[in-house]
């Protein structure tokens, strides 16, 4: 009897695995189809210098089109391809898309830097250099420092040896590097010192509460005193207020992003955005 479940136990675990390589299977092609049907779009959500009121740039996120569930955010697809290889050409397609863009601006005099949100499985890649090299080349109206790849803390660490090498590849060519969630991982100084990254940008929950957790606006406080240290950007994502403006420009945060600033929107938005905003301060500090 007992050999006999156990036949089945195994007989089970079998199908379960058939049933998520099927469904991995269909997600690749449901994502491949989109790509092929042009339904990824990026939306953009400038970057502010409270301070001096100027405009920094702007992050390019993804969405999806889709023909019958209406606009997806990121959370409602990437995960579904992670560690796929039909990602790798989601994050191909986010680059070239995001240059195109970067073209077309310069092309009607809007000098503005973008950021691109890489995953930990595209850095892995010794090809994504290679790859990035190349799309820089058929955009070579657009120059590399005005890139920057937004990587997540966590997966800069995941796998230093490679990931840093890979990181140090694409620096040599003169693009920019940003920690996202900057505080949800577990950084260690040296890895900051290591990797070529010259901005930290600071979690949007620790920004959030930061007016109500003294914990929370601790972690605020280190991760700009240990930018400050290492002589890198910082950023805060996730400003949804004025208070929490003039709080971070008291600490010594300038850099911001969020709702309180603006929403991401779509491409063509932008340059009407970007002349609308007021070029003095909005804050206070
Ligand atoms: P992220 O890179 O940390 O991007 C910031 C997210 O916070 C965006 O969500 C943005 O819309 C949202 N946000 C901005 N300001 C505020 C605010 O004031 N309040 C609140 N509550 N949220 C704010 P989104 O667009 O849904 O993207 C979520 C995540 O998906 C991104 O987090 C990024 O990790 C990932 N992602 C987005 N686009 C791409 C992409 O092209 N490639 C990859 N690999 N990941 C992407
Ligand atoms: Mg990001
Ligand atoms: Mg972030
Ligand atoms: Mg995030």
């Amino acid at each position: 009897v007992a050999k006999q479940s156990g036949k089945n136990a195994y007989h089970l675990f079998d199908m379960a695995h058939d049933e998520a390589i099927k469904t991995q299977h269909e997600s690749q092609e449901r994502m491949r189809s989109a790509l092929i049907q042009n339904e990824l779009v990026l939306y953009y959500q400038p970057k502010v210098n409270m301070r001096t009121g100027q405009v920094t740039g702007a992050e390019a996120l993804i969405r999806w089109a889709h023909p019958q569930h209406g606009l997806l955010a990121p959370a409602a697809f990437l995960p579904t391809i992670e560690d796929l290889p039909v990602s790798i050409e989601v994050g191909e397609w986010v680059i070239a898309s995001a240059l195109a863009q970067m073209s077309a601006w310069q092309a009607m005099g809007l000098h503005l830097p973008v950021s691109v949100n890489i995953s930990a499985y595209q850095l892995q890649q010794s090809r994504f250099a290679i790859r990035l090299n190349e799309l820089l080349a058929t955009y070579a109206d657009v120059h590399p420092s005005w890139i920057q790849l937004e990587v997540l803390e966590t997966s800069a660490l995941e796998d230093m040896g490679k990931v840093g090498q890979v990181m140090r590849d694409c620096h040599a060519m003169g693009v920019h590097f940003a920690l996202d969630d900057f505080g949800t991982g577990y950084s260690s100084l040296t890895y900051l010192k290591r990797l070529p990254a010259s901005t930290l940008k600071i979690d949007q929950s620790f920004v959030r509460d930061m007016l109500d957790d003294p914990g929370d606006l601790a972690i605020v406080n280190g991760v700009v005193g240990l930018a400050r240290s290492f002589s890198r950007e910082v950023i805060a994502e996730g400003v949804e207020t004025c208070l929490h403006g003039e709080k971070l420009l008291s600490i010594g945060c300038e850099l911001a992003q969020g709702y309180g600033i603006a929403r991401p929107m779509p491409a063509h938005q932008i340059p009407e955005w970007v002349a609308n905003w007021h070029q003095e301060a909005r804050w206070s500090a």
